[in-house]
């Protein structure tokens, strides 16, 4: 199996981050273009706050490997336009939280791919029989994903145990 990971959401928890720097009656999105515009446009996904519960993601990806599977990350930047001028920055941004967070993962191989798509409707189209995502966006992400014929896993920080623990039956 192919199993991706989404990153915000579910390997870090970037809401914390936005809502720590949002002015009143600023709505997410309003935050996110703000806080792009003013730091540029890594610095939100290069700040993001790590999970606390990464630790046991990792050994998860870890065994995901041993068993066979391919570990990769699908993730969004979210843009809508393809062209969008803040897209190279925020690859940016996200590489350098993967490089710090999850640097040892991308060395050793257990994660062979980073998908980053400019907005969140693409990662529907990675769905395949043969792949799980694992994300916390039910809309569109995992409908798209499942209607592709892939299994989309719908994560949130709150039901982390019971999420990881069907997995592990599932996967390992
Ligand atoms: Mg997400």
């Amino acid at each position: 199996m192919k199993v991706y990971f989404d990153m915000d959401g579910v390997l870090t928890l970037l809401d914390n981050l936005l809502e720590e720097n949002r002015k009143q009656d600023e709505t997410r999105q309003d935050v996110i273009d703000r806080l792009s515009q003013e730091r540029g446009h890594h610095w939100i996904f290069e700040n993001a706050p790590t999970s606390p519960r990464l630790p046991e993601f990792r050994e998860f990806m870890r065994k995901l490997k041993q068993k066979g599977h391919e570990v990769e990350i699908l993730t969004s930047l979210g843009l809508e336009n393809p062209d969008h001028e803040g897209i190279p920055g925020r690859i940016e941004g996200k590489k350098l939280w993967l490089g710090k967070n999850l640097g040892s993962e991308l060395l050793d191989g257990v994660i062979t791919k980073l998908n980053m798509v400019h907005s969140c409707e693409i990662k529907g189209s990675f769905g395949s029989p043969n792949a799980v995502l694992i994300d916390d966006q039910l809309h569109p992400n995992i409908s798209l994903f499942d209607k592709n014929g892939g299994k989309g896993v719908h994560y949130k920080i709150e039901k982390h145990q019971s999420v990881l623990r069907e997995l592990i039956k599932e996967l390992l």
